[in-house]
């Protein structure tokens, strides 16, 4: 391929390239592609971030939490130190994607896991503007649309990525449609997209099919895809444990746990490591752990021999895909339809499920999975410290308290948690505190 990136089948018997300006989601085979650089970064841009927006010198892109790593994503190819190509091409809420996001030490939270506080890093990436980590990608995906001169995005959502869409979209005048599985979004999310203007379709199912509906819409009216099979969103979301290893100096965590939904955050973890990996940038490879709701556990069963007895594994991408079609038959056949009440994990055909298996493999991963009622309390202890998020990310916390238990982490490990957005369910915390049960209730006095 021309120029310095392209596009590449994740798919190693495949392999088919396409120009960096094609707005092809997947090879024409059906698979995944990645987003590839020719050029290797030279490692002293560590020190170039580092002083970035820290010199008053009001360049928000240097503000961004995203486009501060700028030359680790550009697809774009353009001089990434001239500020006024930057401002023809990079897409930025006046550099407020990122921006607010490191990791924090939670001291409630690590005395409930059981954790030596020194050890725990939670990061919050509800402090992104739309108020979820699916702004670092989108910003990067909405990028390209523009790139590639776009009229109109497309989306399916569990309700972040359409607030977060929505968001860009309004902001750089273009126009966006989301498809939602019809009363299924929690209500703080949905009135996002309407207050930005986003065209909304109900899909009378669940995600998984308002996420095919979208895609075959997107092809047949001309509208560019921005779910994270697109590959430019994952691009943008390398900089979530970007940002996590610049905080610790670059000295690579033993974990980093997702709550995992569509797989795209453990998709871009996996990218994000195996490049910098590959430049010499970090040592040593830390283990991703994707937490499942129980209710919504395809990646768990597939990757433990759940399911008759096999377990998934990249395979040196030649992963046992028949596996995953009788599953998903299974699914159809018995009615099982994904169900938790944190709805943004709520997915039964996690879309980059093999981009997911590759990360795992590539970090020694581990996939486990947390009741709701876990979930519930690990946000609310999230809380406790002054920090917000939403019942999905409670996964995160949970799930480390629960590989803690089983000795899969080892005591002195340190951890990295992402908390993937901020409370939009209302009504959540106020049912949770009301239920003396619950382990951290605060019930109102009367
Ligand atoms: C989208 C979302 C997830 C799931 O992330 P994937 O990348 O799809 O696995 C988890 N938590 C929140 C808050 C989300 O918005
Ligand atoms: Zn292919």
């Amino acid at each position: 391929m021309e120029g310095d990136a392209y596009l590449k089948c994740i798919d190693p018997q495949c392999g088919l390239e396409y120009p960096i300006k094609s707005t092809n989601v997947q090879c024409d085979k059906g698979h995944l592609l990645d987003v590839k650089y020719n050029n290797k970064p030279s490692e002293k841009l560590k020190d170039i971030f580092a002083n970035r927006g820290k010199m008053g010198e009001d360049i928000i892109f240097n503000e961004s939490g995203v486009w501060r790593f700028r030359e680790l994503l550009n697809f774009c190819e353009i001089d990434t130190e001239n500020v006024e190509e930057c401002s023809r091409f990079l897409v930025s809420l006046d550099g407020a994607e990122g921006r607010q996001s490191k990791p924090y030490h939670m001291t409630k939270v690590s005395s409930f896991i059981e954790i030596s506080s020194d050890n725990l890093w939670l990061q919050p990436e509800g402090y992104n503007p739309s108020g979820s980590f699916k702004d670092n990608g989108m910003a990067s995906a909405v990028t390209h649309a523009k790139m590639v001169g776009a009229k109109k995005i497309v989306c399916a959502s569990t309700g972040n990525t359409s607030a977060s869409a929505g968001m860009f979209a309004a902001n750089e005048g273009i126009q966006c449609d989301v498809y939602i599985p019809a009363g299924q979004i929690a209500p703080g999310k949905l009135s996002q997209a309407y207050q930005f203007g986003a065209q909304i379709v109900e899909v009378n199912g669940n995600f998984d099919d308002a996420l095919k509906q979208s895609l075959d819409d997107a092809k047949n009216y001309d509208g560019y895809t921005v779910n994270s099979i697109n590959p430019f969103r994952i691009e943008g979301q390398k900089t979530i444990p970007y940002r996590a290893l610049e905080y610790l100096k670059w000295e690579a965590p033993d974990w980093i746990v997702y709550p995992g939904g569509a797989l795209g955050n453990t998709s871009s973890c996996g990218k994000a490591l195996m490049e910098l990996y590959e430049w010499g940038w970090i040592k040593k490879i830390p283990r991703i752990a994707v937490i499942n709701s129980e209710g919504a556990s395809t990646l768990s069963d597939l990757y433990n021999g759940e399911f008759q007895g096999e377990e998934l594994r990249w395979n040196q991408g030649k992963p046992n895909i028949d596996l995953i079609t009788e599953y998903y038959n299974y699914l159809d056949k018995e009615g099982i339809r994904p169900k938790t009440k944190a709805t943004a994990i709520q997915i039964g055909r996690p879309a980059n499920i093999l981009k997911g298996l590759r990360a795992l493999d590539f970090t020694k991963g581990v996939v486990t999975t947390v009741s709701d009622s876990e979930m519930l309390d690990g946000m609310s202890v999230v809380g406790l410290n002054g920090f917000d998020c939403e019942m999905a990310s409670g996964a995160s916390v949970v799930g480390i308290k629960k590989l803690l238990e089983e000795e899969i982490i080892k005591k002195d490990d340190v951890v990295v948690g992402i908390l993937t957005g901020r409370q939009k369910d209302a009504m959540l915390p106020v049912d949770y505190h009301n239920n003396p049960k619950n382990r951290f209730a605060i019930p109102p006095k009367i």
